[in-house]
């Protein structure tokens, strides 16, 4: 097996609030100058470091929004996101929970701090992905898959190393929970104290790991510190990680989609014309309803 070698080891960029609920550091498409395609199917990652937001009685966040073409998964560590969508679904998502959103053919919806999480306020710690779509499932019907951390399989680690949450795809023989469009492996190693390991992805797989917490030396020798991305090349197979400290990483992989895309605000397309028809579908009322309250 050939290593999987680090590319770059991004440091967070400026951040932004979207709303006024989720200040993120948008590692990609913007924060960086990196191509569109380069992490397919990941098309956007935004990070809302861990920040404590003081107490409010009206939740923040952001309101009613369209998205179409793709899928949002939006994974909590600290702090809990309430949302509502236009096909009736409503949940919280808490800490070690996943919400994993088919946008498809077309949601309205809206993502808000949870009522009782805003009232004390507190850590608030959360990563929401834009996972892609092939053009043969962008009009698919829309979806939610409501993943709590009970549900996830875990790899437990030898010497009580840990766990590796796997949230799709498989990782040492243990099978994600996640139902996925296209081949994507997703997992968050929960890494305790002095720990190593190593584990092997498909060369051509889009390779990334966000460091949530702690630190990780990476294939014996690059150091990527909390709130960092590693970008891997996609030239090797294996990946082997050391930490000292306890530490959290998410790991992003997926097979890449080879498709043009037209990104246009909530719509996310291979055409112009798609986003145009995505505008008019939305406005002759094809999303469904939901109101701000
Ligand atoms: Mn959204």
């Amino acid at each position: 097996m050939k290593t999987k070698h680090v590319q770059q080891i991004l440091p967070p960029p400026p951040s932004h609030m979207v709303g006024d609920g989720f200040r993120v550091h948008n590692f990609f498409p913007h924060g960086y100058d990196i191509q569109p395609h380069r992490m397919s199917p990941f098309y956007l990652l935004d990070y809302n470091a861990k920040i404590d937001f003081c107490p409010r009685e009206t939740p923040r966040g952001v309101g009613v929004h369209p998205h179409r073409g793709f899928e949002t998964v939006t994974i909590v560590y600290s702090g809990k996101v309430a949302h509502h969508d236009s096909r009736g679904n409503r949940g919280v998502v808490g800490p070690g929970d996943i919400q994993w959103m088919t946008a498809g053919a077309g949601v309205l919806h809206k993502e808000y701090h949870e009522a009782e999480y805003s009232r004390k306020g507190g850590p608030f710690h959360v990563v929401q992905l834009w996972v892609n779509l092939p053009a043969s499932y962008k009009m698919s019907e829309p979806g939610y898959q409501p993943i709590t951390n009970e549900m996830i399989p875990k790899y437990i680690l030898p010497e009580e190393g840990g766990t590796a949450d796997v949230i799709a795809g498989t990782f040492k023989g243990v099978q994600g929970i996640a139902r996925t469009f296209t081949p994507i492996e997703m997992y968050n190693l929960r890494l305790k104290g002095k720990t190593a390991l190593a584990f092997t992805l498909p060369r051509d797989y889009n390779t990334g790991i966000l460091v949530v917490e702690g630190n990780l030396r990476v294939n014996g020798n690059e150091m990527a510190p909390a709130d960092n991305f590693i970008l891997f090349r996609n030239d090797g197979e294996k990946i082997t990680l050391e930490t000292e400290e306890s530490t959290t990483a998410l790991v992003l992989s997926g097979q890449p989609i080879k498709e043009p895309i037209v990104a246009y605000g909530p719509f996310l397309m291979n055409t112009k014309e798609e986003i145009m028809d995505a505008f008019h579908d939305l406005n002759s009322g094809k999303f469904g309803k939901l109101e701000d309250e």
